[in-house]
């Protein structure tokens, strides 16, 4: 089995973690409901997406889609 030839040092152990924080997650307006949305998303809200929608939100999801 590979064995670590020496013990990680708390500074390179720091480095390695530099990368580790986390970012906020990106989001945009809806165009047609103006909620907030995450990019390339479905609107939760309104169920749209391009400008037409595409998921009925809280409705029955074959009707939407169908109609
Ligand atoms: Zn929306």
């Amino acid at each position: 089995m590979a064995v670590p030839k020496r013990k990680t040092s708390p500074s390179r152990q720091g480095m390695r973690r530099s990368h580790h924080a986390l970012k906020a997650e990106a989001f945009s307006e809806c165009g047609s409901c103006g909620e907030l949305r995450r990019p390339h998303h479905v609107c939760s809200h309104c169920g749209h997406y391009d400008g037409r929608e595409v998921v009925g939100a809280g409705k029955a999801l074959k009707g939407a889609v169908r109609a």
